[in-house]
């Protein structure tokens, strides 16, 4: 049996090297995954570039991970050696703050974060907490399913949390990691899509994806265009630029909501007048809970929707790092650890694993 494990691991900001760890054996209420696939987020930037506030080195990063359990811990009675399951953002709730009282886990005070506060999915091994795990259908490759973890939860959760209605206009602004997604959502609940981005280049694939209307914001005022459409009773920011974010406010119809999932390094100048008449607003939204990554999963199966990806071995995880940070990724990096991560899964079935 082996001993050590693959990492891609930051020792000191910036840097991402290939270290061999030691095999731990998981802890009460954990797992150890034998991981096949984990996803490139922008957000292991807090991790690669050391800005996550009360973050130690070295730490592991990577939170969109896919892989099977090899080993299970004490007091862990709902989930099985050999089953595939899943990891996000969210790696788990101390179960005991004011929120989690209340049942607003991904809010939690103290939580686990998958890649941040413990070692995430860039290696071949993990160990993840059982109460964040969601099991993965067949219908997906570990690869196609590990963006799903944070990309898609993030968008899918966003969109079926804001009241919307069947029929609402609902525009993606930004066309990327997760717009991509995003809009395949909003299409596939029923929504009018529309779907923002800078030049003609990302138009056919917009609307391949599922947009009705694509609309160029480098030629056209898109709040103006979505007025003339009847305003959006949605908009969801994916793309972090404060300035751009800010400017859709305008797009929205009466009580339209600005849904925030990106994170700009700049402020969002908002300006008040239509947040008061006409009663919008603004808010964050933020990855969601074990159940929340379940439904993803399962409502991408019924629905159709796939993550396009790019796959690297593990072993070129800073290569893939690096494109995505360049902003070159079309549309989410991979990290392949199995040759079969690919590849339509085998071994234990879900209803197997669920029985
Ligand atoms: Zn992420
Ligand atoms: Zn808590």
């Amino acid at each position: 049996m082996m001993r050590t494990y693959k990492a891609a691991q930051v020792r000191e900001p910036g840097k991402l090297n290939l270290v061999e760890l030691p095999i731990r054996e998981p802890g009460p209420g954990q797992v150890r995954l034998r991981v096949e696939a984990c996803g490139v987020c922008h957000s292991d930037a807090a991790t690669v570039e050391g800005q996550f506030p009360g973050l130690t080195l070295p730490r592991v990063p990577g939170h969109e991970v896919v892989g099977r359990i090899d080993a299970v811990g004490l007091d862990v009675s709902n989930w099985k050696i050999g089953q595939r399951v899943g990891v996000g953002f969210f790696g788990g709730q101390d179960g005991q703050c004011q929120p989690c009282q209340r049942g607003d886990f991904v809010n939690c005070a103290h939580p686990v974060v998958t890649g941040i506060t413990a070692d995430g999915g860039y290696a071949e091994v993990m160990i993840a907490e059982a109460r964040a795990l969601a099991s993965i259908p067949d219908e997906l490759t570990s690869a196609e399913a590990a963006p799903l973890l944070c990309a898609g939860i993030t968008t899918f959760n966003a969109l079926r949390n804001a009241s919307l209605r069947a029929g609402d206009l609902v525009a993606i602004q930004g066309v990327g990691g997760l717009g991509h997604l995003g809009i395949q959502f909003a299409r596939r609940m029923g929504f009018k899509t529309v779907a923002l981005n800078r030049g003609k280049e990302k138009e056919k694939l917009a609307k391949d994806l599922g947009a009705h209307v694509y609309i160029d914001t480098s030629a056209d005022d898109a709040a103006a265009v979505l007025q003339r459409m009847g305003g959006a009773a949605a908009i969801l920011a994916t793309a972090p630029k404060g300035d751009a974010i800010a400017a859709l406010m305008g797009g929205l119809a009466v009580r339209g909501k600005l849904i925030v999932v990106a994170v700009p390094d700049d402020l969002m100048p908002i300006n008040a007048l239509p947040i008061v008449f006409g009663e919008r607003s603004i808010l964050g939204s933020l990855t969601g809970k074990a159940i929340d990554n379940q439904e993803t999963l399962d409502f991408s199966v019924l629905q159709n929707v796939r993550p396009m990806i790019e796959t690297v071995p593990l072993e070129r995880a800073a290569e893939a790092y690096a494109k995505m940070m360049a902003g070159k990724a079309r549309f989410r990096m991979v990290l392949t650890m199995t040759a079969g991560a690919s590849s339509s899964p085998k071994g234990i079935t879900r209803a197997e694993a669920r029985s």
